[in-house]
């Protein structure tokens, strides 16, 4: 049987998986990305001696025996001892209370914290804490997608979660509304930092269950290092990544994707396209609106992406021995900043991983949320733009130096990254780094991978998986080849190099 053929539009993780799981099967596939650098956003860029890495704060699925890691395993990022298994989430500061919280993996300790803070909210603590512990042996089914889980798998399935479902069940109101349970506003205010007010509770115990389970860690070696390998396995399965090829437009004929056409006009036929690259300009530029169901296109025009993001980051000659690699701080002073005030800063060491930072050194990297169209207008205005990048840089130094002693005297290399700069590299829609919002809606919901009436087209990645994040996009890619085995009657084959 002559090889069938698959284009991937895009070359970000989502992309670079579908490629692996493709090959493992026998499909002929080329990628095509835009940039000169496969990852997406999944990247890091060198500053001197210093490496400004820009994604994994933390990967879900690190622990050998998880369904997560057999694909991590799968697409070649398990060869050497790579995966960091973080102890602590992150340590919460409030500077108006000067109250502070450890989220960590020893749950008692944080029941300590939590109840030195608010003595008067025993009850919800002790509710929180009890949904922690029961998530923690939740078992993250990764390995194949709902909808191919035969009736007996998905009893056992059902069965192995029905703790922990029972209480997800019960949380599944947005954290904004959940916190509300707490008397203390310094509480509230934590939980909903921790990750987003939006998302369902439930998603809160996932993860704090999966950092007490020993499941959440770091990558040895970085963002960039993390894409490099997952590419360095595609091409080492026989696939084609073409680097600086963007595609301008989908192949359609008799309602079938044919292919694609790049900007510079050449065209390429596959029997199956994929594209990994950003929704909005899948949906609407390369297939120009056609095969965009009334149900898709409101949700393109009303559910909330993630909202983008300034990363500012700080190469010190100093390793700041003992301090938290991850802080939040609730400022005592909000900061004017893009046409409003931000109260709220996300602060890394990164002095744990000599590939990012040489011994003696770190990385400060802060990041705070942001406004695209005020950063999009100033973009315009040239030297404005710098100037602004400039002065946030200062101030946000400002900020720190109370908490991260000689930090100016120290300081080597500043970088600013804005939503902008997340929009050139990647093309996401307003610099939404991360896709939809996990709003418990979207989660329900969820997004069509295939679109009524074309034939031969499917999408993957973080358009179609609210909520984004590194696990959804890697798995996406191993679980879209599953389903096309499926349809073409032949058993799916995944292979460990
Ligand atoms: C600052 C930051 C921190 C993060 N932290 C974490 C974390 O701690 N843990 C975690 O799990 N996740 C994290 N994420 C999220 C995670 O990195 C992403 O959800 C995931 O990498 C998305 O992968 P993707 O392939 O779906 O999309 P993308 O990475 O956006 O890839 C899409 C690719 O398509 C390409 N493309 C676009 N248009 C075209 C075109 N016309 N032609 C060809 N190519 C095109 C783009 O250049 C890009 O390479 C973070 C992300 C960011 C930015």
């Amino acid at each position: 049987m002559a090889e069938k053929t698959m284009i991937v539009i895009g070359g970000g993780l989502a992309g670079l998986a579908t490629g692996c799981y493709a090959r493992m099967n026998g499909w002929r596939v080329r990628i095509f990305e835009r940039h000169s650098t496969p990852g997406g956003v999944c990247t890091a860029w060198k500053r001197g001696p210093y490496t400004v890495d820009g994604c994994i704060h933390w990967l879900m699925g690190v622990k050998p025996e998880g369904s997560m890691f057999r694909i991590y395993r799968e697409l070649g990022l398990a060869e050497e001892d790579r995966f960091a298994i973080l102890t602590r989430y992150v340590h919460m500061l409030d500077e108006p209370s000067g109250a502070t919280v450890d989220f960590t993996w020893d749950l008692e300790r944080l029941a300590e914290d939590l109840h030195r803070v608010s003595p008067g909210d025993r009850r919800p603590i002790g509710e929180f804490l009890e949904a922690v512990r029961v998530a923690r042996g939740f078992p993250l089914e990764m390995l194949k997608p709902r909808d191919l889980l035969g009736p007996l798998e998905s009893a056992a399935t059902l069965w192995r979660m029905r703790n922990a479902l029972q209480r997800m069940l019960r949380f599944r109101m947005p954290v904004a509304e959940y916190v509300l349970r707490f008397r203390s506003p310094v509480l509230r205010r934590m939980f909903e930092a921790l990750f987003l007010p939006e998302m369902p509770a439930s998603f809160l115990f996932l993860a704090l269950g999966q950092l007490a389970d020993g499941q959440l860690g770091l990558f040895r070696g970085g963002s960039q290092r993390f894409s490099e390998l997952v590419a360095a396995r595609f091409r080492s399965l026989g696939g084609e990544l073409r680097l600086r090829a963007p595609v301008r437009t989908i192949l359609v004929e008799r309602d079938r994707a044919v292919g694609v056409r790049l900007e510079d006009d050449s065209e390429h036929r596959a029997d199956e396209v994929v594209s990994a690259a950003d929704g909005r300009s899948t949906l609407f530029d390369m297939l120009g609106g056609r095969y965009v169901p009334g149900a898709l296109r409101e949700r393109y025009e009303r559910w909330p992406i993630f909202r983008p993001i300034v990363m500012a980051s700080f190469g010190v000659a100093d390793a700041f021995d003992g301090m938290p690699h991850a802080r939040h701080l609730r400022l005592a002073r909000p900061i004017p900043h893009a046409g409003s005030r931000t109260d709220s800063l996300h602060v890394r060491v990164v002095n744990y991983d000599p590939a990012l930072a040489p011994a003696g050194h770190s990385v400060v990297q802060v990041l705070l949320e942001s406004d695209w169209d005020w950063w999009e207008k100033l973009r315009g205005q040239g030297a404005a733009y710098e100037e602004e990048k400039r002065r946030l840089a200062e101030e946000l130094l400002d900020r720190l130096a109370p908490h991260l002693p000689g930090l100016r005297d120290r300081l080597q290399m500043t970088d600013v990254a804005t939503p902008y700069t997340f929009w050139r590299y990647t093309r996401n829609h307003r610099g939404a780094f991360e896709g939809w919002l996990p709003t418990p809606e979207a989660v329900r919901t969820g997004l069509p991978r295939r679109l009524p009436g074309l034939d031969g087209f499917r999408m993957v990645g973080q358009w179609v998986e609210p909520g984004g994040g590194i696990p959804p996009a890697l798995a996406g890619g191993r679980h879209l080849v599953q389903r096309l085995c499926r349809e073409e009657g032949r058993p799916f084959v995944a292979t460990v190099p």
